[in-house]
């Protein structure tokens, strides 16, 4: 394990002489390259998705969130962990938005110590409450990747292996206090195929080097605060299934929402069996989503039932997972120049003044560049295509 394969560091390696990509302009003002290169690095994710892979659409992702002593340092504003959970915030919405039949998992480390701020569930909200109660946490001592990996483990172990298992390590401090020898844990997590990915805040380490290349993961540092936005963002994607995960069918519920009428004497009020496990909350309600095989009532979905274990989902959950099978085609990207009719976007009807449109390759519409990300990122589908095939 010790031997490092041939890697050209970044400091060896060439570097991107973003200066001399620079170039002034008639008027001397640098403003056009600029929002050229801005440019680029937008349509980067929208040509970078991967073509025909199978991909783990089931996630069971722990989020290891470090609040060791080193996240008080403000090189983000106003310091690394009021940061760092505002992203993870905006991380968490995303992430169920993109994988709506997935579940997720927050993991905190100080002081030698790994503590569950939130148990793996679908449901995005507690996640949320969680994460802004603890703004306020103290940081102390020094985080335990060994057992934050370890106590992650204890519930990604008894998941299904055709789900993909996933840990997410957002690591500030350089040094880890470990109990045991870390090497035999990363052994571990590679028989029980989780990946581990870790987005430091400070610099490299070593470790977590090795961690992330044989469980599978990435490794990356931030630069600035964009750029951790950018990185967490990577991780909102369903990453490709590892060729050795089993195949199955997956039983599934699709309970209706049923409101009973508040005139209707037989109904009477009761509890949502999501409220077991859960302290606070326990509302008695009339109406709910009914299992349709043991008619246990949620009132919220997706769920997996607390009495069958068969796994609840609206359509509309599942539709939402569909796009990232049969994703929407590049469109052409081509000069302003070339276009001889009216200048302006189908989308917005805005005039097309950037130098570059995007054509749809089946309908040949065009659109600007905001429209382009915007089809890719949260439409997945070609407005113009659609308009034409409802109105033949
Ligand atoms: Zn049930
Ligand atoms: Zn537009
Ligand atoms: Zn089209």
């Amino acid at each position: 394990m010790d031997e490092e394969p041939e890697r050209t560091k970044r400091w060896e390696g060439g570097y991107e002489r973003t200066w001399e990509v620079l170039k002034e302009d008639e008027s001397g003002s640098l403003k056009a390259t600029v929002e050229e290169i801005l440019f680029q690095s937008k349509r980067k994710r929208v040509t970078e998705s991967h073509g025909q892979v199978r991909l783990g659409m089931m996630r069971h992702l722990h989020l290891v969130v470090d609040c060791s002593r080193s996240m008080e340092d403000q090189d983000l504003k106003p310091n690394r962990l009021t940061a760092s959970l505002k992203l993870i915030e905006t991380f968490v919405e995303e992430y169920f938005d993109q994988n709506p039949i997935s579940q997720l998992g927050i993991i905190t480390t100080k002081n030698k110590r790994a503590e569950k701020l939130t148990d793996l569930a679908g449901n995005p909200k507690k996640h949320i409450v969680a994460l802004k109660k603890a703004v306020d946490t103290v940081c102390l001592g020094e985080p335990s990747l060994y057992n934050s990996l370890h106590l992650a483990i204890q519930t990604l172990k008894h998941m299904p292996g055709h789900t993909s298992r996933e840990i997410l390590v957002i690591l500030s401090s350089l040094t880890t206090c470990d109990p045991a020898n870390i090497c035999e844990l990363i052994k571990t997590l590679k028989s029980l195929k989780v990946r581990v990915s870790v987005i430091g805040l400070s610099a490299e380490v070593r470790v977590c080097t090795v961690l992330t290349r044989e469980t599978g993961g990435s490794y990356h540092v931030i630069l600035d605060e964009s750029h951790f936005k950018e990185l967490l963002m990577l991780h909102v994607k369903p990453p490709p299934a590892s060729s050795s995960s089993e195949c199955s069918l997956i039983r599934m519920g699709f309970p209706q929402h049923i409101i009973a009428s508040l005139t209707d004497q037989e109904a009477k009020p009761s509890f949502s069996m999501s409220h077991l496990d859960s302290s606070s909350g326990a509302d008695l309600s009339l109406g709910g989503y009914f299992c349709p095989q043991c008619h246990a009532k949620y009132t919220e979905l997706p769920v997996e039932c607390k009495v069958c274990g068969l796994t609840l989902v609206s359509a509309p959950h599942l539709a939402r997972s569909f796009h990232h099978l049969f994703p929407l085609q590049a469109f052409t990207e081509s000069p302003t120049e070339q276009l001889q009719k009216d200048r302006f976007c189908q989308a917005c009807q805005g005039e097309l003044k950037d130098k570059s449109i995007f054509s749809c390759p089946s309908c040949c519409s065009v659109f600007c560049v905001e429209c382009d990300l915007f089809i890719h990122d949260s439409l997945h589908c070609c407005p113009c295509c659609i308009h034409n095939q409802s109105n033949p």
